[in-house]
């Protein structure tokens, strides 16, 4: 067993992971290609690792927590707000690329960390086949230009869910957002109502407004 190997089997061990699709996409999508090079050592810690500009690589549990909320399915168009790293994009793109139609519209505000999640989403060619779509732009407007989306995800803390955010998803689909310290699901039922649910005890990083 390889070490990346070794951090899905803590993670089914300790029941973050669950969904086979999902233990297959953390399996194959390797976290050493997300972090920076002289951190390499620590790539399979669960715990999150700096990745410049005051940002982290989010922590392996909250990630396979929040995807396994997702359900995330082949053929979906889903919106993956604050990209960084490019490794929750390139999980997500491994899902949804399984099927033709399948797209990731992956945001950041940072110039430099757009730049990141280009260059290790390339590593798994997902950019050059048009799964993925690395955008410079402030996610809390969400991203008019390819709404609606089936799923929205975003890995940054606000204060409350932003209104563009509820537009733009499809009525059925389904959003993971971290507000404050919790993180929240909401399923849109209908035009204009959610329902949402609570699981509190995670730390984000702040969602900034530009
Ligand atoms: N999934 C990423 C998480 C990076 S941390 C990974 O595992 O690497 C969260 C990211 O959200 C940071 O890169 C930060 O720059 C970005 N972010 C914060 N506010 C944002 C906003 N309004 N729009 C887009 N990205 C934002």
């Amino acid at each position: 067993m390889n070490e990346n190997e070794k951090l899905v089997e803590g993670l089914l061990n300790e029941g973050y992971l669950k969904t086979p699709a999902l233990k297959d996409a953390f399996t194959k999508i390797d976290r050493k290609d997300f972090v920076p090079e002289d951190l390499k050592g620590e790539a399979y810690g669960n715990y999150p690792l700096p990745i410049g500009f005051g940002q982290t690589i989010s922590q392996p549990l909250t990630v396979a927590f929040m995807l396994e909320l997702l359900q995330p399915h082949p053929g979906e168009k889903i919106l993956d707000i604050g990209s960084g790293s490019g490794w929750q994009t390139c999980l997500l793109a491994y899902v949804v690329g399984k099927s033709s139609k399948g797209k990731v519209v992956a945001v950041e505000r940072i110039p430099e960390l757009r730049k990141m999640t280009e260059t290790n989403v390339s590593k798994y060619g997902f950019i050059e086949s048009g799964i993925v779509r690395a955008i410079l732009a402030d996610g809390s407007k969400g991203f008019p230009g390819e709404a609606p989306f089936d799923k929205i995800i975003a890995a940054a803390s606000g204060k409350s869910l932003p209104d563009a955010w509820k537009e733009q998803l499809k009525v059925g689909g389904k959003m993971i957002v971290p507000i404050k310290n919790s993180v929240f699901v909401f399923e849109k039922v209908s035009e204009k109502s959610f329902e949402e649910k609570e699981y509190p005890g995670f730390s984000f990083v702040p969602l900034i407004k530009d």
